[in-house]
């Protein structure tokens, strides 16, 4: 019998997951709880009850959903034709994906076997021997970096961040391409003293192509109401665009190619 798992959407030519044209994958459910969170109905591992907005009112509807790995596969290689030709694949995100290892890992082994690009979109938080039963699965890995402080990181994310450093590293080590995500949220992630340090362990990290600024923003705060949970940044504006500027040139300066986004 096929390997099932829970998924919340499939995104289909996706163009910031990777390179190429992709079709994004989320996997539902994450041992994190960051209070910028843009895909709160990712967080609970089953299934759940959201409402969505129609001209009518509210309606209940289901996120989420128990899918095998052969009807995912048969989904993911319809656009085999897009990802040859634009250098593009599949990318597995989430919530998080390395949550369900088992999914995850027939899933890689289908697309390895079909020779789809695999990029990996993680938060790093996951048990070592899961990174390492992956990481020879995945042709490129996209990790977030939140926060060094390891009390500010428990602080905003309900985790401490030495799985998600340590993770990093092995990553660095396995030689998979690497670039970093790094969530620009004032007043959590966006300080000078934060920025530094995160630029100095980014050099540590040998196969790194790459930095991505991730500026918070405020799409996908409907979910909260539709989920019937309070926002935890309501009212929060997105950093300016001269921060975000400033950022980019801290850590072009440190010798890293930066992305903005994505
Ligand atoms: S790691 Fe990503 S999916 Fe998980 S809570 Fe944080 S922002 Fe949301």
């Amino acid at each position: 019998m096929s390997i099932e798992g829970t998924i919340f959407r499939i995104k289909k030519y996706a163009l910031h997951d990777g390179p190429g044209i992709r079709t994004t994958v989320f996997l539902k459910g994450c041992p994190l709880a960051c209070r910028w969170c843009h895909n709160p109905e990712g967080i609970d591992p089953e299934p759940q009850t959201m409402l969505r907005d129609t001209a009518h009112g509210t309606v209940p509807e289901t996120v989420g959903q128990r899918i095998g790995v052969a009807e995912l596969i048969r989904v993911i290689e319809k656009d085999q034709l897009f990802y040859d030709e634009s250098g593009g694949g599949v990318t597995f995100s989430g919530g998080e994906p390395l949550a369900q290892p088992d999914f995850l890992e027939a899933l890689l082994l289908a697309c390895n076997r079909r020779e789809i690009h695999a990029t990996l979109d993680t938060s790093g938080f996951a048990p070592a021997a899961v990174v390492r039963r992956i990481l020879p699965r995945v042709q490129r890995v996209l990790c977030d970096l939140k926060i060094m402080d390891a009390v500010d990181h428990r602080r905003v994310t309900g985790v401490g961040n030495t799985p998600i450093l340590e993770n990093l590293s092995l990553m660095a080590a396995s030689g998979v391409p690497l670039r970093l995500r790094v969530p620009l949220i004032p007043k959590m992630t966006d300080s000078d003293a934060n920025l530094t340090a995160i630029a100095r362990f980014a050099v540590t990290l040998k196969t790194i192509e790459g930095i991505d600024i991730l500026p918070f923003h405020r799409i996908g705060e409907q979910k909260y109401r539709r989920l019937g949970r309070e926002n935890p940044m309501a009212g929060q504006l997105p950093p300016a665009a001269e921060r975000v500027a400033a950022v980019q040139a801290m850590f072009e300066t440190a010798g890293f190619h930066v992305g903005i986004g994505g």
